[in-house]
């Protein structure tokens, strides 16, 4: 990491560490990342910003997870957007320069909008009820709701996907919407299990101005490329691997300190805890070698194969390693606090996209066609 992105990131924690965060949105976390200039983390060194590599991303969207898991979610939003905008391979270059304007000298931050409430996870190429109309000055108007936009009441910018219309076949657009326009509504409302405190509204839209940055048939590549799609599985990745090592330090912490009964052991010190330290650690340990590593093999060789293996093998680390920091503190784990938030938090990393089963069936098809009869090496 360089020591500009270290000072960003360490002022960042500090400013969160003064912070109670909880389930409730905080809107003041999103603030102590702009004021450590930390939001800048993706933008060219060139344009005023971190110059962040992946691995570089990853490592600073662990650290936050570790002390808040909504809040690096949040954050994660706009690392995946301009990390993946950065490394396009087709974006309108007067659209990338006015973004980083607005992010260096405005503090700007951003997110994508496609989800719709009954439209099914567009990871799952759902076409979107949101309507994109082109006015007789040749301007586009978008009409719809999107829901579950992470850190609504924070954003300057969203990306928002809508149906083009009128038109016998489908197609859809990706479009760049200005939050402060005329017709933009943010509706709250995130009743989750987890993440609370991501503020993952609804954002109604009537008629809003927007620019097109991408239009394409639902099936069909994506014009931009793939680096968008492997920007979104590390930030995920990493969020949720930090929520597991935030949960196994406190949990470490936890188990010193208390002493229960007679007060001659700490419960760190029981034998059964310490199996269960050792196996909480060894899946974390895992996990971080393998999302540092995919990360690294994007910067370095601009392989992004194993960016879904990572975000798999982070959820689940998650999970398992909030499931154990749990039955570690028993009772007083169960109460509410950081190990009950972090074990909550951490079972959202199976709902964001790169989803299971499709990475699993994508592993399976590589290995199949690999080993299929005429593709054998000899
Ligand atoms: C904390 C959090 C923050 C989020 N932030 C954002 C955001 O900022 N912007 C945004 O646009 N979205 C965001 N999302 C939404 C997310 O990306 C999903 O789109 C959303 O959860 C709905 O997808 P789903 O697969 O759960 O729902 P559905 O598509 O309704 O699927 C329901 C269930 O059926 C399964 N399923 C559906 N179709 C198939 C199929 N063809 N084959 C097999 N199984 C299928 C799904 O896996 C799921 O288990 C966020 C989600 C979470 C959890």
């Amino acid at each position: 990491m360089t020591p500009e992105i270290r000072t960003a990131l360490d002022a960042a924690v500090q400013q969160l560490g003064d912070l109670d965060l909880g389930d409730r949105f905080e809107p003041r976390a999103a603030s102590a990342i702009v004021d450590a200039g930390l939001h800048r983390l993706c933008v060219p060194i060139q344009q005023g910003g971190l110059g962040a590599s992946m691995v570089e991303a990853a490592d600073v969207l662990t650290a936050l997870g570790a002390v808040d898991g909504a809040t690096a979610l949040g954050f994660a939003m706009q690392t995946h957007v301009v990390g993946g905008m950065r490394e396009s391979a087709v974006f309108p270059d007067r659209l990338r320069e006015r973004l980083y304007r607005a992010i260096v000298d405005d503090g700007a931050l951003l997110n994508n909008a496609a989800t719709e409430e009954g439209g099914g996870s567009p990871a799952r190429g759902a076409i979107p009820g949101t309507t994109a109309r082109q006015a007789d000055d040749g301007s586009w108007r978008l009409t719809g709701e999107k829901t579950w936009t992470t850190w609504l009441p924070n954003l300057s910018f969203a990306f928002v996907t809508a149906r083009l219309v009128p038109q016998e076949d489908v197609e859809v657009g990706t479009f760049l919407v200005d939050l402060s326009r005329p017709g933009v509504e943010r509706r709250p409302g995130f009743d989750a299990m987890g993440m609370r405190g991501s503020a993952s509204g609804r954002l109604a839209l009537q008629d809003v101005s927007a620019e097109l940055v991408q239009r394409r048939r639902p099936g069909d590549a994506d014009p931009r490329g793939p680096a968008p799609g492997h920007w979104f599985a590390i930030v995920v990745a990493a969020v949720y691997l930090g929520v597991g090592e935030g949960a196994r330090r406190d949990v470490v912490r936890w188990a010193l300190d208390r002493r229960p009964g007679d007060g001659s052991t700490a419960v760190a010190d029981i034998p059964s805890v310490r199996l269960r330290l050792g196996r909480l650690d060894a899946e974390l340990r895992a996990a971080r070698i393998v999302v540092l590593g995919a990360a690294r093999r994007w910067d370095e060789q601009c392989d992004g194969s194993d960016l879904p293996l990572a975000k798999l093998v982070a959820s689940r680390a998650a999970v398992s390693a909030t499931d154990e920091a749990l039955r570690i503190a028993g009772g007083p784990g169960f109460l509410a606090g950081r190990l009950e938030r972090a074990f909550r938090d951490a079972r959202a990393g199976l709902i964001n996209p790169p989803l299971e089963d499709v990475a699993l069936a994508g592993f399976a098809n590589d290995l199949v066609e690999r080993e299929r009869p005429g593709e054998r090496p000899a």
